[in-house]
């Protein structure tokens, strides 16, 4: 199939040319038909499989094609978990829309309120955005969805997990007219809380699942180490990045504090580091990552901030230095190597308290994982083993409760047993449902 065949506007292809595509990826074949016929989408694909234009062109070819239904409001949202990622589809948006008269609009976080205010007055076509400052605008009457037409969520699981889902629910309720379409694009869409939440977003979805988040990005070189603390990481890191030839790099660890610690420590080893996190100013963020982008800075240094969608073509090498908390991210975050075709390295450091989101991360990939081992650099730990079975076990609990009398109601029991032997099974569900300490998470977004 060729873009040619999809029916789009010949200004969309010359756009499309100019890009130097040759011709649609797989989730672009199934979904933008789908979308201009008009259906609600639940899509996934895996990363760097050109999600972006596959939501982006149909929107586009939907308001080239119909008449508004309202002059004042906008007509297309494109959400997005954190502020760099929507700005990387701004972009992309802005090149689609340059031979248009359609006006579009960025609305992040972190920036001034009433600016975005009068921007709004102007009444754009597309608002690109993330969910907590858009829905402050919804909040202030900054603008109004009763013309919505399109209400896109990219990266929707992640939105949710980052606890968004009152704000799209907002979002949603403001737009809720039968002649809205709502279309969600992620590479990990298969989860419990997503399924929910679309069935109160969505109407009759059409699935578009291309290749599941579990199933191998063949482009992508995973590795996985063991290590035992952190000095053994640190070391192991420096081994790489000075033995293995690279281009640009992202490490991932577990909390903010960590980026700036492990920069500052790489930079004095004479590497050329930045820590990017939620903590700092905008206008930092945006530095670091303009200087990433631009190839000035080779490693960055990031949490789960950067897990996702960020499309940046020189990467070589994703390493974690931490594994990550929620099992999904992993997915992202090594997707941000082997963009478009390329190849690329993910190594994975794992260490006891890396274990049990090690263990996730097997479940989730469905395959047993084997360590690779660096001479020098060998680990005394080698993974905790699983505790015996509960059943010898219980056996002995049965003589202890016959002969104490245990005063707890059933219930209690009985979900004391489920919450052990769900530690051995269904692991993915019981870290998505745990709390995170806040130094964990980083919110990326407000
Ligand atoms: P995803 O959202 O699936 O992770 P992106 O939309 O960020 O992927 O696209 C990944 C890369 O592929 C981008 O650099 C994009 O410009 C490029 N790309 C998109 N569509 C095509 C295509 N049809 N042919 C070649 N490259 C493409
Ligand atoms: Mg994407």
């Amino acid at each position: 199939m060729q873009f040619t065949d999809l029916n789009l506007d010949k200004r969309l292809l010359a756009t499309i040319e100019h890009l130097g595509f040759d011709k649609p990826t797989d989730i672009q074949q199934q979904a933008i038909p789908a979308a201009m016929n008009g259906h609600d989408l639940i899509a996934s694909s895996k990363t760097g499989s050109g999600k972006t234009l596959a939501f982006l062109l149909p929107a586009m070819q939907r308001l080239m094609n119909n008449r508004a239904l309202s002059k004042r409001d906008p007509r297309v949202i494109i959400l997005t978990p954190t502020r760099e990622l929507a700005k990387q589809v701004f972009g992309q948006l802005r090149l689609l829309a340059a031979n248009t008269q359609f006006k579009s609009v960025l609305i992040l976080g972190g920036e001034n309120f009433n600016d975005q205010a009068k921007t709004l007055a102007k009444d754009p076509h597309f608002v690109v955005a993330t969910p907590g400052r858009l829905a402050d605008h919804l909040t202030h009457r900054h603008l109004y969805l009763q013309g919505l037409e399109l209400l896109i969520l990219d990266e929707a699981d992640r939105m949710l997990d980052l606890g968004f889902s009152k704000q799209l629910a907002q979002i949603n309720t403001a737009a809720d007219h039968r002649k809205r379409q709502t279309l969600m694009f992620s590479a990990t869409l298969d989860h419990a809380q997503v399924n929910e939440f679309a069935s109160e977003l969505l109407s009759k979805p059409k699935r578009i699942a291309i290749e599941h988040g579990h199933s191998e990005h063949q482009d992508i070189n995973k590795r996985f180490y063991f290590v035992d603390n952190l000095e053994h990481k640190e070391k192991l890191l420096s081994y790489f990045l000075t033995n293995e030839a690279h281009q640009q790099v992202i490490i991932f660890t577990a909390t903010r504090s960590d980026t700036e610690r492990l920069a500052q420590l790489l930079n004095e080893q004479g590497f050329n580091s930045a820590a990017l996190s939620g903590e700092l100013m905008q206008s930092q963020r945006n530095q670091i990552m303009d200087s990433f982008t631009r190839g000035q800075l080779k490693i960055l240094v990031t949490t789960d901030l950067a897990s996702r969608g960020l499309d940046l073509l020189n990467v070589s090498h994703v390493i974690n230095f931490d594994m990550p908390k929620h099992t999904e991210e992993f997915i992202h975050r090594i997707g941000r190597t082997g963009r478009a075709g390329a190849s690329g390295e993910a190594i994975s450091l794992v260490g006891p308290k890396d274990w049990l989101s090690f263990k996730n991360v097997e479940g989730f990939l469905q395959q047993k994982i084997s360590f690779d081992s660096v001479d020098g650099f060998k680990a005394k730990f080698t993974g905790i083993k699983k505790k015996k079975p509960l059943k010898a076990k219980k056996v002995n609990d049965k003589k202890v409760h016959s002969k104490k009398q245990d005063k707890r109601p059933k219930q209690q029991i009985k979900q004391k047993v489920n919450f052990v032997s769900d530690s051995a099974g269904d692991l993915p569900v019981m870290r998505r449902k745990a709390k995170l300490a806040p130094q964990d998470i980083d919110e990326s977004n407000e």
